[in-house]
Parts: C-alpha cells; structure tokens; sequence
C-alpha cells in the first residue's frame, strides 16, 4: 500500500511533527484523524507514521517503522540562471529525477534583471524543491544553493566527473563521458556535475575556463535544446546510466 508522504519540521527517535503548511493542509483539506497512517521523512529516512496527536496547527506521529529509502543520485546540475518559469520547472523535474544538489550560476549571457534578482528566488526553489520530493516520494530533498559566480561554480574543486553541456561540441557525447567515468569508478558510482549553459549559450572565455578547470565538453546531439530541456535530458540520460 503507498501511504502518503510528508516532510517532518521536528522529529527524534520515535515522534515526528508537521507544522505550518503541511499540517494545515493535512487537518483542514484532509480532515486527517489521530490513528491514520502516513509516510514521514525525517531527515534522510523515511518512516511508516501513525498520528498520535493533532493540536492547533501541529500534527504529532509515532514513528513506527522503518521504509525502505532510495537515496538521491550522486548528480550535481548547475544551473545558468533563465527564465524563472523554465528554470523553476527543471528544478522540479531535476528532483523528480534524483539530483543531490543544485547550483544556480550567473552567467554572461543571463539576462540582467534575472540574474539580479535570482538571490531573492533561491527559498522559493527550495520550496519547489521540497514540494516534488514530496510527490516523487524521495526520501530526502535535493539541495540548492545559493546563486554562485561562473567563475567561482567552475572553479570549485571536487573528485566529480565535470561535463559542459555544450551545444557546438562535436566529439564527445554525454553517454560516452558517463560511459567512461562509470568504468573508471569501478565499484562505486562516480559523482557527476552537469553545467547547463542560458539560452543565449556560454561566451567562448566562459568555455575557455571551464576547460581550464577541467570541465569535459559533451553534447546532447546535433538538435539545438532550450536550457531546461538540455538540463533534464542529460539528468535523466545519466540517471539511465548509473542506476
Ligand atoms: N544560444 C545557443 C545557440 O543558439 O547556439 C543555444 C543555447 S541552448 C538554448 C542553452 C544551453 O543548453 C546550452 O548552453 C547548452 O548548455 C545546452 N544545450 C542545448 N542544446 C545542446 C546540445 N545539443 N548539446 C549539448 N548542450 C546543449
């Protein structure tokens, strides 16, 4: 039976509690009733729930048992910041798809007034984020970070496999760079970052510094994606390949 999941505020080792939206929504919508069974993420484990108590606007659970939980993938997406409505929509499905993290990057060619005003977004990614961990019943909620610098994203060190998605490249295709770092992984499950340029693509010295970096140019095809297509596309096609 697939119980309904939330997303403790509070929790210890055998009660877990709702406040705010989430428990308004459960007693005034759902008319939910001490005694009815729900799955609660706490933390990064997911729990077979009972309500033991509903006061004012808190719901109170006993923490039954333990669910079996899927953790996130090990995929980082870098985000150029775009359109809010676009972006905001491959941030949901990046979660719905398993990435660990997000990082939204201001890029050269990002319109002004949205790389400007993307700081004042970041909690309201993170409530999106939250919200499609909820639906596609993860047992934990991706993080995102706040808006970073290109130079400072590109520059960041870290032991993952780092791929540009880079809509001239001609040689290296996505699945051949997973294929390649899957192998040179061997038991493990390699860490992958994946940076999505705007729509108006990356400018060649941003390119330049990648590949400075250590970043790996791929391509997606020969097709032109928008940004939040290319995002998903190469989130799900890494997905495929590592799971
Ligand atoms: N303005 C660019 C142009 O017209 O050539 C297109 C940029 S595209 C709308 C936005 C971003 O999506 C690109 O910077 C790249 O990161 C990614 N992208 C789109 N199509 C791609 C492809 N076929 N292969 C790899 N990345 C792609």
């Amino acid at each position: 039976m697939t119980r309904r999941r939330w997303i403790a505020d509070s929790w210890d080792e055998s009660t877990a509690s709702l406040t705010g939206e989430q428990a308004s929504h459960l007693i005034r919508v759902l008319r939910a009733q001490t005694g009815t069974e729900y799955d609660i993420v706490a933390g990064d484990r997911v729990w077979h729930g009972i309500i033991a108590g509903i006061s004012g606007d808190s719901v109170r659970f006993n923490l039954v048992a333990e669910v079996q939980a899927d953790p996130a993938l090990p995929i980082t997406l870098l985000l150029s910041i775009f359109k809010f409505d676009r972006l905001e929509w491959a941030i949901e499905k990046g979660t719905e798809l398993g990435v660990e993290r997000i990082v939204p990057i201001i890029a050269r060619r990002s319109e002004k007034h949205l790389a400007q005003s993307a700081q004042n977004r970041v909690e309201r990614w993170r409530r999106i984020a939250r919200e499609s961990a909820k639906q596609s019943r993860r047992s934990d909620i991706p993080a995102i970070d706040d808006v970073l610098q290109l130079k400072a994203a590109a520059r960041a060190t870290s032991g993952a496999t780092r791929l540009l998605l880079a809509e001239q490249e001609r040689s290296m295709t996505l699945r051949r760079a997973i294929d390649e770092a899957v192998k040179s992984a061997g038991e493990e499950m390699p860490s992958i970052h994946l940076a999505v340029g705007p729509e108006g693509g990356w400018a060649a010295e941003e390119e330049a510094l990648f590949d400075a970096e250590g970043w790996k140019s791929v391509s997606l095809g020969p097709r032109i994606l928008r940004a939040e297509t290319a995002a998903i596309t190469a989130t799900a096609v890494v997905a495929a390949l590592l799971e």
